[in-house]
């Protein structure tokens, strides 16, 4: 290896991935503003947010393939900010899956190997076919691309991302070209090898349901802006912002002024309301709330103190199968219930919910 060739600086911090404050501009469009985050080492990490946010310049920057105007980026504790991408040690998967045609399987699974460093090691038919098997495509390897399905062809780009042993892997929308079913069938796949592997992976979606189901931790990602870095549960049940809370599943979002409180219990436009204990408020303040159409219960009057029970009135329902969707008005406001109730009431309704499900934005701006 010639001199000239930069080699990840040494160690700065234990994460397997970390961009710290990352700006990337784009004829003076910045698509990436100041962008700090640590992927842990062996952690599904997925970025999601609508179309245009960032997420694919931020995987971009990860491997590479964009240079940021300002900001580091290590890979495995290394600084790789300055190096190539085929020296960066990642393996990345693309909506379209850029299997080359004229090649078999075994030859583009083969191609991942080319910039297996250092060279040898297992020879590459028995590390082709072990990457077959990884993926469930054992004894497909003399088929052409185009005698496989979707989902196919993406297992066998997943196969030669892996190939060279990467330390991350980087999946740009990999299952957004097939079918809802296939969809789900795949990302438990996806997630089956990741975990057997223990690598360190980011992947990238628009969907913020697979998001949730995927992930270790889940990056809500808006106008090149990081909004919120947690868990599945936590984004859900407790979104950091308007937009998280509005962008990952639905929500009921009350915005209103506090016109007196009586702890647990305050008045909210009018409203008396049973707060969480956590939810300090004062007379004064202006709050936002965020009630999930799941947690609203329908047709019971319950008085405990825990409880607000409001009424309000069925304007049209949805079946989705397993469920309604209730569209509700109340006090001049749209409410949205989700109830798996067989027979949902209509008309006049009591709706309940519980203290500990109502969560209050600490940011309440819009
Ligand atoms: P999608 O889900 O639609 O793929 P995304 O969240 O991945 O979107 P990016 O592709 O990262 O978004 O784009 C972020 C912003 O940067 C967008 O406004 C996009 O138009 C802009 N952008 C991305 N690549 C370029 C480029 N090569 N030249 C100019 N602008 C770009």
């Amino acid at each position: 290896m010639s001199d000239a060739v930069p080699e990840r600086d040494p160690t700065t911090t234990d994460a397997g991935v970390a961009l710290d404050n990352i700006t990337v501009e784009f004829s003076g469009v910045t698509a990436l503003e100041d962008v700090s985050l640590s992927v842990d080492e062996g952690e599904f990490f997925t970025l999601v947010g609508p179309s245009g946010c960032g997420k694919t310049t931020t995987l971009r920057a990860v491997a590479g393939f964009e240079e940021p105007a300002t900001g580091e980026v290590h890979i495995d504790g290394g600084r790789v900010t300055d190096l190539a991408p085929e020296r960066r040690d990642v393996g990345v998967v693309f909506q379209h899956y850029a299997l080359f045609p004229h090649m078999t399987v075994r030859e583009n699974v083969a191609y991942g190997l080319r910039f297996r460093d250092p060279p040898g090691g297992v020879a590459d038919d028995e590390r082709v076919d072990e990457l077959l098997s990884l993926v469930d495509m054992a004894g497909m390897g003399e088929r052409e691309p185009e005698q496989l399905s979707g989902g196919q062809q993406q297992r066998i780009a997943l196969a030669r991302a892996l190939a060279p042993g990467p330390d991350v892997l980087l999946l740009d929308e990999p299952l957004s070209a097939l079918d809802a079913r296939l969809r789900e069938r795949l990302r438990v796949t996806i997630r089956e090898i990741q975990q057997e592997l223990g690598i360190t992976t980011i992947y990238v979606t628009h969907d913020q349901s697979e998001a949730l189901a995927i992930s270790d931790r889940v990056a809500v990602v808006s106008g090149g802006r990081i909004e919120q870095v947690a868990p599945p549960e936590t984004v859900y049940r407790e979104p950091q912002s308007r937009f998280v809370a509005e962008f990952v599943g639905e929500n009921n979002l009350f915005d209103g002024e506090v016109t007196a409180t009586a702890p647990p219990r305050a008045t909210v436009d009018g409203v008396e309301i049973a707060l969480p204990e956590s939810a300090a408020v004062d007379t004064g303040d202006s709050v936002a709330l965020c009630v999930r159409p799941e947690v609203l219960s329908l047709g019971e009057n319950d008085t405990a103190s825990n409880a607000t029970t409001l009424t309000a009135t069925v304007e049209h329902r949805e079946f989705l199968g397993d469920a309604y969707r209730v569209h509700c008005s109340w006090n001049g406001r749209s409410l949205l219930v989700k109830t798996d109730s067989r027979e949902p009431p209509e008309g006049t309704v009591t709706l309940t919910v519980d203290t500990d499900d109502i969560h209050l934005l600490s940011d309440s701006g819009r």
